[in-house]
């Protein structure tokens, strides 16, 4: 809980006074700069680029759907000519990072969450003599018994809990996922017939990664993937932007001060649009311009950075309800690692309600055929809001046509049919 003089100060601001009211808000960060604290850079992310390198021959093995990408975990980058047209009405490019179309986990944690669990079987396996950096890595596909020794403990809201869970049971590892209230009920039955122990809260997101972070501090074999400080989840994703430049050169598109590229990304925790961001502003520097997305029922990265209190101050400290059925999204206490690394190098941050994603979902689904899950649609809402906003006279941008705009699509392969069919029921209702 926060003190009554903090209550005193956000019962003055007038951005605080609209999310408590959950109305829809922008804001746009007044110390943007690109700089990025503290110790991390791109030498550590080309680590992680060698290291999923490394077990690509293994993942190609193991889970076969990626035998095509040679075991690399890529999706497709699409450009959306109708959604541009009809929905989004920008000027330049409107592209979608399609990570719902990842394989494995079919949402953005198939990143950070599997980097993570690769990581650490990489390291119990040399330290134990059973691998070399040189050897083939689909040799690990016959030591579960080595890795059934170990298990591995997180807290999720969904999706980290299927990539950790997969990954992880795959391996061998014994694995347990601490799911928040809000999580799915697929998600929980499906990780349950992969053979993981779902263990389930009544209690949110935070309160989850406490249950999992204190089950592992009593057992030395067993090793936490902790959301809210993790570097290794973080660098995970951050190689996402490193290939992305490589897909945007194979549409011919340069990005440059004159052609300067807008990320909208939905936010959680934070790890994964931080992570995100961080890699971004390694290959693009100051022509990246991120935006993170949150539900007006979750904004606990805005909280953190209107405030600059970050993980000190929760959502429900000024008496927000985590209400959202963009399950992914809803986290109450952003990341600490990501508020104070990025505080300056995120451009700004948005909510959207929950009427708006499911909007945004009928019209992805009419105009292009694609379903994402709620929390993956909220990138969608940023290029309007933006473009109505001063932050191109901000950051002096002159010529905002030249802009491409890249909607992050965090999810939404694994929802199965049924449950596809109900949430388009409701989104036909709101987006008619
Ligand atoms: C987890 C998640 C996010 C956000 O990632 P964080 O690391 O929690 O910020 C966005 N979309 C989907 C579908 C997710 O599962």
């Amino acid at each position: 809980m926060i003190n009554n003089q903090i209550q005193q100060l956000l019962a003055d601001d007038s951005l605080i006074k609209k999310l408590v009211k959950y109305e829809p808000v922008l804001w746009l960060n007044q110390q943007y700069d690109s700089t990025i604290r503290g110790p991390l850079s791109s030498v550590h992310v080309e680590d992680a680029i060698r290291r999923l390198e490394r077990f690509a021959p293994y993942i190609a093995k193991a889970f076969p759907e990626t035998s095509k990408q040679k075991g690399i975990i890529e999706s497709p980058l699409l450009t959306l000519f109708n959604m541009k047209e009809k929905h989004v009405n920008v000027k330049g490019d409107l592209l979608l990072k399609a990570d719902n179309e990842l394989p494995i986990s079919g949402s953005i944690k198939a990143r950070g969450g599997i980097y993570e669990v690769l990581k650490h079987a990489e390291h119990l396996a040399l330290s134990e003599g059973i691998l070399n950096l040189t050897d083939d890595y689909s040799k690990l596909f016959n030591q579960q018994a080595f890795f059934s020794q170990y298990s591995i403990a997180v807290g999720s809201t969904g999706n980290l809990g299927l990539s950790i869970g997969i990954m992880g049971a795959k391996l061998g590892f014994r694995v347990y996922v601490h799911m928040s209230s809000e999580a799915k009920k697929w998600k929980k039955e499906l990780l349950k017939q992969k053979g993981v122990q779902v263990i389930e809260h009544t209690s949110d997101f935070s309160a989850a990664v406490a249950e999992g972070r204190r089950q592992a501090e009593s057992d030395p074999t067993m090793y936490f993937i902790d959301d809210e400080h993790s570097e290794h989840l973080f660098l995970g994703y951050a190689v996402a932007a490193f290939r992305l430049k490589k897909q945007l050169e194979e549409k011919q598109i340069s990005i440059s001060q004159e052609y300067p590229l807008f990320v909208y990304l939905p936010c959680g925790v934070g790890g994964g649009p931080g992570g995100i961001t961080f890699g971004l502003k390694q290959v693009f520097g100051e022509h990246v311009h991120c935006f993170f997305a949150e539900p007006t029922h979750a904004p606990a990265m805005l909280l953190g950075l209107r405030t600059g209190l970050h993980e000190k101050i929760s959502v429900q400290d000024i008496g927000i309800e985590l209400k959202t059925e963009a399950d992914g999204l809803a986290v109450g206490r952003p990341s600490q690692l990501v508020g104070h690394m990025l505080e300056k190098a995120i451009s700004g941050v948005y909510t959207v309600s929950d009427r708006e994603l499911y909007e945004m979902m009928h019209f992805l689904k009419n105009e292009e055929g694609i379903f994402l899950e709620p929390s993956a649609l909220a990138g969608f809402l940023g290029p309007k809001k933006i473009l109505q906003s001063m932050y191109s006279e901000q950051v002096g941008i002159t010529n905002m046509s030249k802009v491409t705009h890249l909607v992050w699509g965090t999810g939404g392969s694994m929802v199965p049919d049924e449950i596809q069919q109900q949430y388009l029921h409701l989104a036909k209702k709101a987006g008619e």
